[in-house]
């Protein structure tokens, strides 16, 4: 799958399941309630979060953001985690990631404000916001966009982060489930899942019909999530 088509997936993921977070009788003591601005925040964190098991593949997207740091940081990955569709593309790895993220946002907020600078560039670099041949432009405003995203959250409360980090990354691994090569979902377990219905990367099927079906889906849930209660207010007044 393409990068753009992780990081819609990951915001559409997270807009579908948002509303079911503050479900106390779902949830009972993990429900939390959202604020609009939360739930913005939560489509960007989890948008990015969906490109993070993809920080095994060298030559990937991830791999190009920053050069050679990020060159470096995926060759680490890739070699720890047993090379690209390892365990980063398992259930295992998406829990640890959102755990690890409530952690931070708990005990180390401000390493978290480094956390969600590298997850909104990841996320900015998915959608596209790369220029071709002009590698340091795309970086430096990557960097400035991503600076002013973790400067418009930095007061946010963000304890429900790490729901948006698993599920992102969970998102992702749906999605590499869906081509041939499928994914370990139940990592440490080899058994590789998969529902080939995407027979290639940035063939006809993903341009044609996943990448449409998530944007439809994106602003589906968004008019809903930002409309919802003034739209259901108007339906019953008439
Ligand atoms: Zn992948």
């Amino acid at each position: 799958m393409m990068g753009h088509t992780h990081a819609l997936s990951g915001a559409v993921a997270w807009l579908a399941v948002a509303p079911v977070i503050p479900d106390h009788q779902l949830l009972g003591v993990y429900a939390m309630s959202l604020s609009p601005a939360q739930i913005a925040a939560g489509a960007v964190v989890c948008a990015g979060a969906a490109m993070l098991p993809d920080a095994d593949h060298q030559s990937g997207t991830i791999a190009n953001m920053y050069g050679p740091i990020t060159r470096l940081l995926t060759k680490i990955v890739a070699t720890v985690s047993g090379g690209h569709r390892h365990a980063t593309h398992s259930l295992l790895f998406a829990i640890g990631a959102g755990a690890g993220s409530w952690a931070l946002t708990v005990y180390a907020p401000k390493a978290w404000l480094g956390v969600l600078f590298l997850l909104i560039g990841f996320g900015l670099h998915g959608i596209g916001l790369q220029f071709e041949k002009k590698a340091e432009f795309s970086m430096l405003l990557n960097a400035v966009l991503a600076a002013g995203g973790v400067f418009l959250m930095h007061n946010l409360d963000m304890h429900w982060a790490g729901y948006a980090v698993a599920l992102g990354c969970l998102a992702h691994v749906a999605g590499d489930c869906l081509t041939p090569e499928g994914c370990p979902v139940f990592w440490p377990i080899q058994w590789r899942m998969g529902i080939p219905l995407v027979p290639r990367t940035d063939g006809n099927v993903e341009k044609w019909v996943v990448t449409p079906i998530l944007t439809l889906g994106g602003i589906v849930l968004a008019i809903r999530t930002t409309l919802g209660d003034s739209l259901t207010h108007w339906l019953n007044k008439s």
